[in-house]
């Protein structure tokens, strides 16, 4: 069994605030320690399920916040950003037999965490046919653009009552529960503990189920926080202004989608 695994931080127990996310400040190492444990947590889940290789893509800001010391022998660590519009889940094909979201958040749009957003910070949403999409929708579509699964996400409250609207056979864990501009949190080692269980548990079940169908066509709107970005990315082949702010896109190809965010957010 080979096992793709996606992390974010913003998503993580504890994390509340931008300075906490941010590398070079001061509040940023705990985080960056626990994303790197609960990581871990799901490594050793897939492996405890059969897992012979497990590979993880750093997928925060810069993409080197995860410690490879902390990680087991038997995982590989993509740090840094390839640039290809596989962006948070690049490397990620078909030979996987399953993806994992750790540390995933509330989409932007969304009152469920402090640092709710999807993709840029300076975007006010991204909506797909109709729907608000968070980082976990765009990425479980370019999974599945390759048949692959997503079997587990852990992250805060709000996106998991996304993720199960979207597909109520992935397995989801709730580290964390945004109020306003708060979170409560579970201890940062029950999150570790529960990861394990909860990824091991998941992949020795039947997660056929939990693979998503792509829809036949994607009506894409982005919403800008400033007219100027909208103004000038409507300028990209096939897209145009909505109103000042939002500009809309539609495809039958989800790569297509995947390369309009590689260059417009
Ligand atoms: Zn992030």
């Amino acid at each position: 069994m080979k096992i793709y695994i996606s992390a974010d931080i913003e998503g993580v127990t504890g994390a509340t605030s931008w300075s906490e996310a941010e590398k070079n400040h001061n509040d940023y190492g705990v985080f960056s320690d626990q994303m790197t444990k609960e990581v871990r947590a799901a490594c050793e889940g897939a492996f405890a399920a059969g897992a012979k290789e497990v590979y993880v893509k750093d997928a925060h800001d810069s993409a080197r916040n995860i410690n490879m010391n902390g990680l087991p022998e038997y995982a590989v660590l993509q740090r840094g950003w390839a640039g290809n519009p596989m962006c948070m889940v690049s490397g990620l094909d078909e030979s996987f037999d399953g993806a994992l979201f750790i540390g995933y958040h509330s989409r932007g749009g969304s009152g469920d965490s402090p640092l709710a957003h999807t993709l840029d910070t300076n975007l006010e949403y991204i909506k797909i046919n109709g729907r608000y999409a968070s980082e976990f929708l765009i990425n479980a579509y370019a999974a599945a653009l390759y048949g692959v699964p997503v079997v587990f996400l852990s992250g805060d409250k709000g996106l998991t009552e996304e993720v199960n609207e979207v597909n109520k056979n992935i397995k989801t864990l709730a580290v964390k529960e945004g109020i306003g501009n708060s979170t409560i949190n579970i201890h940062p080692d029950k999150a570790v503990r529960l990861i394990k269980e909860e990824t091991e548990s998941a992949l020795k079940g039947d997660y056929s189920l939990s693979k998503i169908t792509l829809p036949e066509n994607f009506e894409i709107e982005i919403g800008y926080g400033r007219h100027q970005t909208a103004y000038r990315n409507s300028f990209y082949p096939g897209a145009y202004l909505a109103s000042p702010k939002v500009i809309n896109y539609s495809t039958k190809d989800y790569y297509e989608v995947l390369r309009l965010f590689h260059f417009l957010t």
